[in-house]
């Protein structure tokens, strides 16, 4: 019995690698190693003192995911693998649509073939778009997103419901993630973008080690308490400690679920960057930009569900993920390097 991670090399998916070898499950890994370095399975393996199968595979490859069910007995698949940059899935819709909506459903395809049904969905609060107001709960509306990114999750989340209304054998398990942020404890993995980052953590992070000379807050003039966009930010331990929780729930129902993955807090831009100062004793300088396209004021969860039917509960404090980005990002200014 093990689980598949498909993108396990990734930032979410080397984490969630680590908490499901502590509780005790087999695991086997593949990624195409897109938006990732083998280096980080190395340091999972090396953090949890043991070793796992790994496949270098895309998830649109119909013949390497068959051979990979064929060698293992899986139960279950947790789905990062996917492409996951806002203004990129702008540029290049095409091949979001492809990555992430095709190959999730060759993925399906192989799964049901195989005679495996159990699926946990990395989506996003993403899906919830610009019309829900927070805490945003997981029977709203969804679907007034505002880029192919978006759409994909939606999209997915749709497809991922009528298999499982075509077929009562199927589990779905969709987790909507408000803003991962932090890194383990360790120091030794972490999130490590390709180029400049477009997220705010990351971006402070290498301002902080001189990467960048300066934040760009991207609009002080939000209907917010000091005008900046206000997030739920959750610690990526946390979110890794969730999916152990989900492929629990995946294993032992059927039909589809949804879950929210956030505190339940929000905190502003500046919230965020004085905690960042604050908890490692380093400055952020910034400057206030023009708003950025597409950004919404305020995004944040009720989280109640998954902690009344997973037993799930963010543990981390905002201080806890400030200090840990920074641990991983001092300890390795080049992230995982080349
Ligand atoms: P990531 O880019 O670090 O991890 C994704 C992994 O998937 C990478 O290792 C990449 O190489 C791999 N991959 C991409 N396409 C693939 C393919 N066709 N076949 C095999 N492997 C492939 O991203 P992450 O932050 O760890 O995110 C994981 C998932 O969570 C993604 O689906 C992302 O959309 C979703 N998500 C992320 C966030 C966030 O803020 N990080 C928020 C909400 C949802
Ligand atoms: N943000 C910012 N400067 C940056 C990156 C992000 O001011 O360089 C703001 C952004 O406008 C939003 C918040 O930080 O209010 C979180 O943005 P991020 O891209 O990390 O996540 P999102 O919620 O957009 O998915």
């Amino acid at each position: 019995m093990a689980i598949l991670i498909t993108g396990g090399c990734g930032y979410i998916g080397s984490h969630t690698c680590i908490e499901l070898l502590k509780a005790g499950q087999d695991i086997v890994v593949l990624d195409n190693y897109y938006n990732a370095k083998p280096e980080a399975l190395r340091r999972v393996q090396e953090l949890a003192g043991k070793e796992f199968p790994f496949y270098e595979c895309d998830i649109r490859d119909a013949d390497g995911l068959r051979r990979i069910f064929a060698a293992h007995k899986i139960d279950a698949v947790i789905h990062f693998a996917g492409l996951k940059a806002v203004g990129e899935s702008v540029q290049k819709p095409l091949e979001y649509y492809d990555n992430n909506v095709g190959g999730t459903v060759t993925l399906c395809q192989v799964m049901a073939e195989m005679g495996c049904k159990r699926i946990v969905f990395s989506s996003s609060a993403t899906v919830y778009g610009m019309n829900n107001p927070s805490p945003l709960q997981e029977d709203m509306p969804t679907g007034a997103v505002t880029n192919p990114y978006g759409r994909t999750k939606y999209v997915i989340e749709e497809i991922l419901k009528d298999v499982c209304v075509s077929d009562p054998d199927w589990t779905v398990v969709l987790l909507r993630y408000f803003n991962p942020i932090g890194a383990h404890e360790s120091g030794r993995i972490g999130e490590d973008p390709n180029g400049i980052p477009n997220n705010l953590m990351p971006y402070i992070s290498q301002v902080a080690i001189g990467r960048l000379p300066r934040l760009s807050i991207f609009g002080d003039d939000y209907d917010t308490p000091d005008g900046t966009g206000v997030r739920d930010y959750i610690h990526v331990v946390d979110l890794a400690v969730g999916h152990v929780k989900a492929v629990d729930f995946a294993l032992k129902h059927t039909g589809a679920e949804v879950f929210n993955l956030g505190t339940g807090t929000g905190y502003s831009v500046l919230d965020l960057v004085k905690a960042f100062q604050d908890a490692n004793g380093v400055e952020v300088p910034y400057t206030i930009a023009p708003r950025r396209a597409g950004d919404i004021a305020t995004c944040y969860s009720d989280p109640s569900k998954a902690e009344r039917l997973l037993g799930w509960k963010a543990a981390h404090d905002v201080v806890d993920m400030c200090r840990d980005s920074w641990r991983w990002q001092s300890q390795n200014p080049q992230g995982y390097g080349d």
